[in-house]
C-alpha cells in the first residue's frame, strides 16, 4: 500500500516537474523572441541611422568642395574691385551658409569684404580685427598646406545674450607663384546644417555639429517625438578642423510588439502557450475520466467478484469469452478451461449434450430466450448434476451491434431440496387430513354396514333354520327348501357385496396417491365422491341434489385432490345443517362452465347448503390453518382446499345462500379449450 502511494505520489511529481518545465521552456522562448525582436527592431533603426549619418557628412563634404571651388573662383578676380565685389555678393546671396567673405593681406587685414544680406551684423569682431586667433590660426595653416584650411569654431554673439557658432575657412592667395594674402570665409555651422544637409534628415531627426565632450555647437532638426533616444555621430574631418556631426533619431518603440514581426511571434507564442493550457486540461480530464473508468472498472469487478448468480458470455460463434468466478465456483472448473470453448462444453452432462447442441443452436440462429429463463442440469468438475435457472439476454455492444449472449445461472439444488420438502409435508398432511375424515367416517361407516350385515345375519339364520329339515321330508319340501337357500345364499352375497363395496369406497379414497394431472369428466369426479357423500347424508338426514351441466369437457387436474376437495367442501356443508332447528336439509351440487361466456376455459362446482351460515368472525379466519368451530374438527379442510384450487390455477370462493346458508364455489381449467359454438 505505502509503495502505491509512493509509486504514485512519484508519477505526479514527475509529471508536473514536466508540465513546469514545458511551461517555463515557452515562457522563456516567448520573452526572448520579444527580447531579440525589440532588439532587432532597435538595431534596424540605428543602422538607417547610421547610414544617414554618413550621408549627411557626405553632404557636408561634397557641399564644402563646392563652395571651395566657388570661392577659389574669386581668385581670378581683382580683389575689391567692383567685379569681386559682385561675384562674392552672388555668392553669398546664393550660399547662405556664408556669413562672409574677405580679402586679407599676408598680414591679416582686411582688403576688401562682402557681407551676407542674411547676417546684417557681424558684431564687434570687425574686419580690423586681424589678428583674430582663429584665423590667424587657419591661415597659418592653409599657408603651410598651400590649401584651404578651416579654423575651429567660436561663439560669434549677436546681442540680447543671442549668438551663432561660426567657423572660417583660410584660402591662401598666390599671385603669380607669391602668396599674395588669404580668402578668409566665414561659415555659419547653423545654416551648414540647414543648407548642406538633406531636409528629409532633418525633418526626422535631430542633426547637430558637437564638441568632442558631447557640447552642441548647432543644430537643427525635429523636436523630440518618441521616447527612446537612437544616437549616431560621425567625425567631419576638415583640413584643420575636425567636427563632430550627431544625429539623435527619437522612436516610439519600446513597447512590447515593436514590428510586425515580433507581433506574430508573440501572437504564435501565445496560441503555442494556449495550445499547451488546452493540452494540459485535455490531460487532466483524460486522467480524471481514465480514473473513474478505472473506479468503475474496479467497482464492476468487485460487484461480479461478489455475485452468487454465474455468468458467462457466448460471442456469436459460441465461444466463452467472460466467466466469473461465481460460475466457476458453481461448475469447479477454472476459467482457463472455460474460456474460448466453442465445442461440447465442460459443464455439460454427457447424457444431455445432443440437447444442449440444438439449444444452443437455436440461440446462435438468433432466437431470443424465455424472459424468465429456463431449467437445465449442468455437471461439475466431479461428475455430480445439479440443477440451474438460465436467464439468457442478448449482448448489445455500444454502437448497438449484437455480438453474443450473457447467460446468468443460478444453482436451484437448494430451491428444489426446499420445494420437495415441503411437497412431502404437504402431501403429509393431506394424508392427515384424509385420514382425518376416515377417521370421521368410522362412525359412518359401523352406521352403514350395519345394515348389509343385519340382513347376513338373517339370511344366514334363515338359511340355517331351512338346512335343519327333519328326515321325513319329501323331496318336493327339500327341493323348495334348497331353493329358499339359495336364494337366501344370493342375497348375502348380494349384501356383503354391498358391504365390500361401502369399505372399498374408504379404502380407495384413503390409499390412492396418484398424482398425475388428468383430463376427468366432472361426472367421474362427483361419482367417485357421492357415495362417500350419501353415506354421511343418510346419518344426518340430508337430501343431496345434484345438477350437472350437459355437454361438458373434461377438467385437468389432479382427481384425487379435487375429490378430496368435493368432499370436504360437502362435509362441512352437511356439518353446517346438522342443528336440530333446520328442518329443511338439502344438499345443492352444482356443475357448469363458469361465467356466461361459452367460451370460458373454466368448470364451476358450487356446493351449497341450508346451513347457518357464516359469520363475520369465523369468516376472517376461515382459510387460517387450524382454526375450527368444531370440538372434533381439524381446522385443516378449508386451507387444503385453497392450496389444491390454486395449485390447479383455479379459484376458491364462498357466499351467503338464499334463504338461508352458504354457497362454496371452485373452478377448475378444461383440459381442452371449449369448442366453439355457433
Ligand atoms: P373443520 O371442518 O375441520 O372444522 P375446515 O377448515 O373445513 O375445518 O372448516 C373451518 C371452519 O369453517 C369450520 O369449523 C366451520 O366453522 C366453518 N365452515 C366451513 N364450512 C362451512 C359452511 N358450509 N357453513 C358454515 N360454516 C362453515
Amino acid at each position: 500500500m505505502v509503495r502505491w502511494a509512493w509509486r504514485r505520489w512519484q508519477g505526479a511529481w514527475r509529471r508536473w516537474s514536466l508540465w513546469t518545465l514545458l511551461v517555463a521552456l515557452v515562457a522563456a522562448m516567448l520573452v526572448t523572441v520579444v527580447w531579440l525582436a525589440g532588439r532587432y527592431e532597435a538595431s534596424v533603426v540605428q543602422s538607417q541611422l547610421e547610414r544617414d549619418t554618413a550621408d549627411a557628412v557626405a553632404d557636408l563634404r561634397t557641399a564644402l568642395a563646392r563652395n571651395l571651388q566657388n570661392i577659389q573662383a574669386l581668385q581670378g578676380l581683382a580683389p575689391g574691385g567692383s567685379q569681386w565685389q559682385v561675384q562674392a555678393g552672388a555668392l553669398l546671396r546664393e550660399h547662405r551658409e556664408l556669413v562672409g567673405i574677405e580679402w586679407r593681406d599676408r598680414a591679416l587685414n582686411v582688403q576688401a569684404q562682402a557681407q551676407s544680406p542674411f547676417f546684417p551684423t557681424r558684431g564687434e569682431r570687425g574686419n580690423s580685427d586681424g589678428a583674430h586667433s582663429d584665423t590667424a590660426l587657419a591661415c597659418a595653416n592653409a599657408g603651410r598646406l598651400s590649401g584651404a584650411a578651416y579654423s575651429s569654431s567660436y561663439f560669434q554673439p549677436q546681442g540680447a545674450g543671442l549668438g551663432v557658432e561660426m567657423m572660417e575657412l583660410c584660402l591662401p592667395l598666390s599671385t603669380a607663384g607669391r602668396a599674395g594674402g588669404y580668402l578668409v570665409v566665414t561659415y555659419s555651422l547653423q545654416n551648414m546644417l540647414t543648407e548642406l544637409v538633406g531636409h528629409n534628415l532633418t525633418r526626422r531627426q535631430e542633426v547637430s555639429f558637437t564638441e568632442a565632450d558631447g557640447t552642441r555647437l548647432a543644430m537643427v532638426g525635429a523636436a523630440r517625438r518618441g521616447t527612446r533616444m537612437f544616437t549616431a555621430q560621425q567625425l567631419l574631418d576638415l583640413p584643420g578642423n575636425t567636427l563632430v556631426l550627431r544625429l539623435d533619431g527619437w522612436h516610439a518603440a519600446p513597447s512590447l510588439f515593436p514590428n510586425v514581426l515580433t507581433a506574430l511571434v508573440t501572437a504564435m507564442s501565445i496560441a503555442l502557450v494556449t495550445v499547451v493550457a488546452m493540452l494540459v486540461r485535455d490531460n487532466r480530464r483524460r486522467l480524471s475520466a481514465e480514473r473513474e473508468l478505472g473506479d468503475a472498472l474496479a467497482f464492476r469487478k468487485a460487484m461480479e467478484d461478489s455475485l452468487v448468480t454465474g455468468l458467462r458470455a457466448r460471442d456469436l460463434q459460441g465461444r466463452i469469452t467472460y466467466v466469473n468466478p461465481a460460475f466457476c465456483e458453481m461448475v469447479g472448473f477454472s476459467p482457463a478451461e472455460l474460456l474460448g470453448q466453442s465445442s461440447q462444453a465442460p459443464y455439460w452432462p454427457p447424457e444431455l449434450a445432443e440437447e444442449y447442441w440444438h439449444r444452443q443452436a437455436v440461440r446462435l440462429a438468433g432466437t431470443a430466450p424465455p424472459r424468465e429463463g429456463f431449467d437445465s442440469v449442468f455437471m461439475r468438475k466431479d461428475g455430480t448434476r445439479f440443477p440451474v435457472l438460465i436467464i439468457e439476454a442478448p449482448l448489445i455492444n455500444a454502437v448497438g451491434q449484437h455480438t453474443g449472449w450473457m447467460s446468468a445461472f443460478i444453482d436451484i439444488s437448494e430451491q428444489r431440496r426446499v420445494e420437495e420438502l415441503s411437497r412431502a409435508s404437504q402431501e403429509r398432511l393431506q394424508a392427515t387430513a384424509r385420514l382425518a375424515t376416515v377417521g370421521e367416517m368410522a362412525s359412518l361407516l359401523s352406521h352403514e354396514l350395519n345394515q348389509p350385515l343385519a340382513a347376513i345375519s338373517s339370511y344366514a339364520t334363515g338359511t340355517l333354520n331351512l338346512l335343519e329339515v327333519g328326515p321325513g321330508s319329501d323331496s318336493a319340501a327339500l327341493q323348495a327348501g334348497l331353493q329358499d337357500a339359495r336364494t337366501a345364499m344370493q342375497r348375502i352375497a348380494h349384501q356383503a357385496e354391498r358391504a365390500g363395496r361401502v369399505i372399498k369406497s374408504v379404502h380407495d379414497f384413503v390409499r390412492r396417491r396418484d398424482q398425475a394431472r388428468e383430463a376427468v369428466p366432472a361426472q367421474e369426479l362427483l361419482g367417485d365422491v357421492l357415495p362417500l357423500v350419501h353415506l354421511q347424508a343418510r346419518k344426518l338426514g340430508v337430501r343431496v341434489q345434484v345438477a350437472l351441466e350437459p355437454g361438458l369437457q373434461p377438467v385437468l387436474c389432479d382427481r384425487i385432490m379435487v375429490e378430496q376437495v368435493l368432499l370436504n367442501l360437502t362435509r362441512n356443508a352437511m356439518q353446517a345443517m346438522d342443528d336440530p332447528a333446520i328442518a329443511v336439509r338439502v344438499l345443492d351440487i352444482r356443475v357448469r362452465r363458469a361465467g356466461s361466456n361459452a367460451h370460458s376455459g373454466w368448470l364451476e362446482f358450487s356446493v351449497a347448503d341450508c346451513g347457518s351460515g357464516i359469520t363475520d368472525d369465523t369468516a376472517r379466519q376461515l382459510f387460517t390453518p387450524f382454526f375450527t368451530t368444531r370440538p372434533e374438527g381439524m381446522g385443516l379442510g378449508l386451507s387444503l382446499c385453497r392450496t389444491v384450487v390454486e395449485q390447479h390455477g383455479g379459484f376458491l370462493g364462498y357466499g351467503p345462500h338464499t334463504p338461508r346458508g352458504t354457497v362454496f364455489t371452485f373452478t377448475l381449467p378444461f383440459a381442452r379449450p371449449a369448442p366453439e359454438t355457433h
